[in-house]
């Protein structure tokens, strides 16, 4: 039979090849397909929020699409909206910015592409975090970067950074470091000391620095702290601002890239090739959640800080599972090397798969934060709690626990449709 036209394939450019993705997408699709064949599904696997944009900034935001807000903006943002993060961003580390230091974008994410394309050339090394955000090894590879990754190891009461391996990763073509400080997936954070150090290194290679603070406002206990107020910093980073976290607002699609003037130009130049502006009406939204009445974000700490606590409970009531409480952040980066263990499944795909088709939980694992770095032994799974309930937390844990007490499983090629879950 011949092949219909819009079947046929279209050969794609040889970039493309280099391109990678969110794998996280897969794992929700197989999801999806599980509830689909009328199963229950417990989704942690998620970094997406189940929470409701506070009413203010829905009013605000229809307002401004009622009052005729509807056309282009300037490509760099409402001027009101930069003036807002600039004070945000001075408030909070301590920097200089006016508006001219600020671009809205349509989320944070299009900051680490933009921010690759503007500043590293082909061929550059760019060190980056992983087991980390995979969107960085994709865009520095794509853009013909050579990505160099750094990593995290278990300290005391949360994971830290390998510093040491860190420096020994630099070499004369390093050019730029992305620091995700509050860090996905681990919900790693910098102390003092290692911000410090970091910046000395960043001083002493004259490196630029892709600043990803996403969960800087995610904070349950203490206070977040940012590479960018220490000395020499403010003209070496670009910050990645986002709306999505904060204000429970990622399908808005709001965010700031904020850095150095000549940044902050070079990168308004790229919205402008792209997207034209982000959103416009969105804009007087996001205004609202900056100046106005704080107590929806207050909330969604609330809601937020609640599922951690019980998530970590119960994930520490699993045999052969060791889980950090972090203090910011929506993720948690369990040890479930010994729950592995138990139940024979040592392949993340197979454990992943089996628990999915028995309990209906589902979850990322280390895979879908990177490539896997040699001579990594300790199994990791992460487990969002930005999307799912309290009494859906406390189920799907319990029979997480149930399927990893029950002992070893034969691995197979699962399907992850018509297991044996409680009905939706
Ligand atoms: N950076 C990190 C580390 C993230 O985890 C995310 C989203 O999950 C983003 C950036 C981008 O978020 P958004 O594009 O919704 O602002």
């Amino acid at each position: 039979m011949k092949t219909p036209a819009c079947d046929r394939v279209l050969p794609l450019s040889s970039r493309m090849a280099r391109l990678g993705t969110e794998t996280a997408f897969a794992v929700s699709a197989e999801a999806l397909l599980h509830r689909q064949a009328g199963n229950r599904v417990f989704p942690f696997h998620l970094g997406d929020m189940n929470i409701p944009t506070p009413e203010n900034i829905m009013e605000a935001a229809f307002r401004a699409m009622k009052g005729g807000k509807t056309g282009y903006c300037s490509n760099l943002g409402i001027p009101e909206l930069r003036e807002a993060v600039a004070e945000d961003l001075n408030q909070s580390r301590g920097t200089h910015y006016t508006l001219d230091n600020v671009v809205i974008q349509p989320g944070g994410k299009p900051v680490i592409g933009k921010f690759i394309l503007a500043f590293m050339n082909p061929g550059d090394e760019v060190l980056y975090p992983n087991p980390g955000y995979p969107i960085y090894e994709s865009q520095i590879e794509f853009h013909g970067g050579v990505a160099v990754p750094y990593t995290y190891r278990e300290g005391a009461d949360n994971f830290e950074l390998d510093l040491d391996a860190l420096e020994r990763a630099i070499t004369p073509k390093t050019r730029i470091l992305i620091l995700n400080d509050l860090q996905n997936p681990m919900g790693a954070e910098a102390s003092p000391a290692e911000l410090e150090r970091i910046a000395a290194l960043v001083r002493k290679h004259d490196l630029k620095v892709l600043l990803d603070e996403a969960y800087f406002n995610t904070r349950y206990e203490g206070t977040s702290r940012s590479l960018v107020s220490l000395e020499g910093m403010e003209e070496r980073c670009v910050i990645l601002y986002t709306f999505s976290k904060k204000f429970a607002m990622t399908g808005w699609r709001l965010g700031a890239a904020a850095g150095p003037r000549h940044a902050a130009v070079a990168i308004g130049k790229l919205n402008v090739n792209d997207e034209s502006c982000s959103n416009h009406f969105n804009q007087y939204g996001a205004l609202e959640g900056l100046r106005g009445d704080q107590s929806g974000p207050r909330r969604i700490l609330e809601v937020l800080r609640a599922r951690r606590d019980l998530c970590v409970e119960l994930l520490n009531a699993i045999p052969g599972v060791r889980c950090f409480k972090p203090r910011a952040t929506f993720y948690l980066w369990p040890n479930v090397t010994g729950a592995m263990e138990r139940t024979g499944l040592m392949d993340y795909e197979d454990f992943r798969r089996a628990v999915l088709r028995e309990t209906g939980v589902s979850f990322c694992s280390r895979v879908h934060f990177g490539r896997p770095l040699p001579g990594e032994e300790q199994k990791y799974i992460r487990f969002a709690y930005s999307g799912i309930d309290l009494p859906d937390i406390e189920e799907g844990l319990r029979l997480l626990k149930d399927f990893v007490a029950a002992g070893r499983r034969p691995a197979r090629a699962a399907s992850p449709q018509g297991g044996k879950t409680s009905r939706a």
